[in-house]
């Protein structure tokens, strides 16, 4: 007993997993916790929350660049030092909210955040929420282009859309490096495609991978060889379907390509239950070039959906809801994108291209 005593002493504060996210919260936030009357939207960006009890918590939202460093988080910190009780929250979409319990404090804290960190204010309501792009080079060894930058000059083209609530619902948008897509659903994604099976360098095949290469593949397009004497791999074209997740486990299986890798954008993602079910993205248009440092294609065929989806919606519609409602035919036609059969899976071929992996995921 005293033996089982002195080890639990010894041993640390357990440190894996989510921590307890109340013990984060501001303490109005606790006090009324699940105990909110109504909110209300006071101007972009700020939004009013009553508690039952008369409490009142303001929420400002900033837009973040995504990718900061140590100093610009000090400073957002000394920011909700001075006017949140060090209280601020991060959104999914990287949005930094501020929560202050004097109104008169939201004016010197727009100030603040305006001036020192040059952050806008909006992302709430019918606007552009900050556009999200996949970790990339930072963590990722798979990126085929730079979602950072190009989500860059987007924002800086819808910077007004983020800052104003002008579209008949709000939008999401996202931007992922490869095929895999770790961004998730959005009403507008732009992600990366490769166009031919990965170009395996047998020399540099280390051996200790194969099983776990083999294993990786979702079409088991992945065989074992011996070149020369030398275990490796080779990929049966006819399966593949270029998603690249073989190029996350081998860098000897190369699949990106600045030649022919471009750029397609898929529209109508949403995760929420609000009208209609949680939906997937489709496929909107395709062969964009990955054309650094603007995109400008990208964001061409972007701010076309946005026309066609703001002039086109009912109020509350989403741009996968506007998009059931008219049908895709009409889509097609009132943004101009060109139709062709890649637009259609008929799953035809499912049984050779589809779940054909000993690792089934179903
Ligand atoms: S989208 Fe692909 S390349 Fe980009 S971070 Fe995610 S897994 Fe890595
Ligand atoms: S993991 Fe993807 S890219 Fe690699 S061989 Fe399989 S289907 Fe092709």
């Amino acid at each position: 007993m005293t033996t089982t005593t002195t080890v639990k002493k010894k041993l640390a504060p357990r440190d894996n997993g989510a921590p307890d996210f109340k013990k984060f919260l501001h303490p109005i936030m606790i006090k009324n916790y699940g105990k909110w009357k109504y909110h209300e939207k006071v101007k972009p960006g700020i939004i009013k929350r009553v508690a039952e009890n008369g409490d009142v918590l303001y929420v400002i939202r900033a837009g973040s660049p995504r990718t900061m460093s140590v100093d610009t988080v000090r400073k957002i910190c000394d920011i909700a030092d001075k006017y949140c009780q060090g209280h601020l929250k991060f959104t999914s979409r990287c949005n930094v909210e501020f929560l202050v319990t004097n109104e008169k404090d939201i004016e010197p804290l727009i100030k603040d955040v305006t001036t020192i960190l040059g952050f806008p204010i909006g992302g709430t309501g019918h606007s552009v929420s900050n556009i999200l792009h996949t970790q990339g080079w930072l963590h990722c060894n798979l990126p085929g282009t730079d979602a950072a930058g190009a989500v860059k000059a987007l924002m800086d083209d819808l910077y007004e859309e983020f800052t104003n609530e002008r579209f008949p619902q709000r939008v999401k948008i996202s931007t992922s490096c490869c095929s895999i897509n770790c961004g998730g659903q959005a009403d507008i994604a732009i992600n990366l495609q490769h166009h031919h099976p990965p170009t395996i360098n047998h020399k540099n095949m280390q051996i200790c991978e194969l099983p776990k290469v083999t294993a990786i593949c979702p079409v088991a397009a992945i065989r074992p060889i011996n070149v020369e004497g030398k275990s490796s791999l080779e990929v049966v074209e006819e399966k593949c379907m270029y998603c690249g997740a073989c190029h996350g486990q081998c860098p000897s299986m190369e699949i990106r390509d600045p030649k022919t890798d471009t750029l397609s954008i898929w529209v109508g993602g949403k995760s929420a239950n609000t009208r209609s079910g949680p939906s997937f993205m489709k496929l909107a248009t395709y062969g964009l070039p990955n054309n650094p440092p603007r995109w400008p294609e990208v964001g061409d065929a972007v701010r076309k959906i946005l026309k066609t989806y703001k002039e086109g919606a009912k109020e509350y519609e989403r741009i996968g809801e506007w998009i059931e409602r008219i049908g895709w035919k009409r889509f097609f036609e009132v943004t101009g994108f060109k139709f062709t059969k890649y637009h259609i899976d008929t799953y035809r071929f499912a049984r050779t291209t589809f779940n054909t992996s000993a690792q089934v995921r179903l």
